[in-house]
């Protein structure tokens, strides 16, 4: 069965798949929440074409990786892939339980989620049983986490999101990854434009929904010369350096949405993932990652906008790409 499982998920678009055997898992995870006599848990990674990046990388388009990179692998290329693999289980007498991830669902209290309207999230759901996504991947053997959280692949670095089936057919384990892509470069940190992941990797989910949604003016085609026109603190926000708690974060985002959402609830991503980027530019540099191009991702120096509209509060001209500097 195991061998029909990655032909299947290859056929639906997966791109890397792995096996996790439950004692992999701690007793109390929620894999046996979920199912109790769980045996394995199946990681089917889906890559983002680099193409889909290549419109936030230039600040030409910003709808392409939200719709094709998150929003349609999220709702139709993952289901489609999970539903099939889980049916081939089915089909042969165990039990399948895709994980897809929950985006409105949390588990934790004073957290959010970039990818969707911080409105639209439940908090502090414990009847909510969900799986770590990350440490899937990791059991799995997809991936390994680097310093920024991101999990990183051999082939496609950081640009690749997961899903996962859990079920009671014991099949054999992937290994999991010897750590060997993150080199704790800092590469990550240094290129969000809100400044959300600190030095030791933690990410303000807060900050990064904030700037995700495009609060940096240098990055963000998009915003008015007026923008943040209520705060004190307007420039350090359009600078990046502002310092907020969770309300202000959801003052600021209730101002920022200068760009339509994508077709479901999903948020717009005006950063760009730039963690990511960013990650994927040095792994591709240093020469880690199996899957090459004819030509690197990034030529030259990274763009960004004159903020100078931003103090007179007035666009002196209409932005094109000469105002990059
Ligand atoms: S950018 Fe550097 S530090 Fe950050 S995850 Fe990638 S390799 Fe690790
Ligand atoms: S670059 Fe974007 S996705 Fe990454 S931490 Fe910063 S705001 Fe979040």
């Amino acid at each position: 069965m195991k061998q029909a499982i990655i032909d299947t998920a290859l056929k639906f678009d997966a791109d890397i798949v792995g096996f996790a055997p439950a004692q992999r898992f701690d007793k109390d995870d929620a894999i046996f929440k979920i199912m109790p006599n769980a045996k394995t848990v199946i990681g089917l990674g889906f890559r983002v074409l680099r193409g889909e990046y290549r419109g936030v990388e230039e600040g030409t388009t910003y709808y392409q990786y939200t719709t094709m990179g998150v929003e349609n692998l999220e709702e139709t290329v993952m289901p489609l892939a999970l539903l099939r693999i889980s049916t081939l289980i089915e089909e042969n007498g165990f039990e399948a339980i895709p994980q897809r991830r929950n985006q409105l669902i949390m588990n934790e209290e004073n957290e959010t989620n970039p990818e969707v309207d911080y409105n639209d999230i439940y908090r502090g759901v414990q009847a909510e049983n969900q799986i770590d996504f990350d440490k899937c991947a990791v059991l799995c053997g997809l991936g390994e986490k680097g310093l920024s959280g991101a999990i990183l692949n051999d082939d496609y670095g950081p640009f690749i999101r997961y899903s996962f089936i859990i079920t009671n057919a014991v099949i054999e384990p992937t290994p999991v990854y010897e750590p060997h892509l993150c080199d704790k470069c800092g590469e990550c940190i240094k290129a969000c434009p809100g400044g959300a992941i600190d030095k030791n990797g933690k990410m303000n989910t807060w900050r990064c929904a904030v700037y995700y949604n495009g609060a940096n003016g240098a990055k963000n085609p998009f915003m008015p010369p007026d923008a943040f026109s209520g705060f004190d603190n307007r420039l350090d926000i359009i600078n990046g350096t502002a310092e907020f708690d969770n309300d202000e974060a959801k003052e600021i985002l209730d101002n920022i949405y200068f760009y339509p959402p994508a077709k479901h609830y999903y948020r717009t991503s005006i950063c760009g993932r730039a963690c990511d980027r960013a990650c994927y530019i040095h792994l591709e540099e240093k020469g880690a990652l199996k899957k090459g191009f004819k030509k690197k991702f990034r030529n030259g120096e990274d763009w960004k906008l004159d903020t100078k509209q931003f103090v007179t509060g007035k666009r002196e001209k209409e932005w094109k790409f000469s105002n990059r500097t």
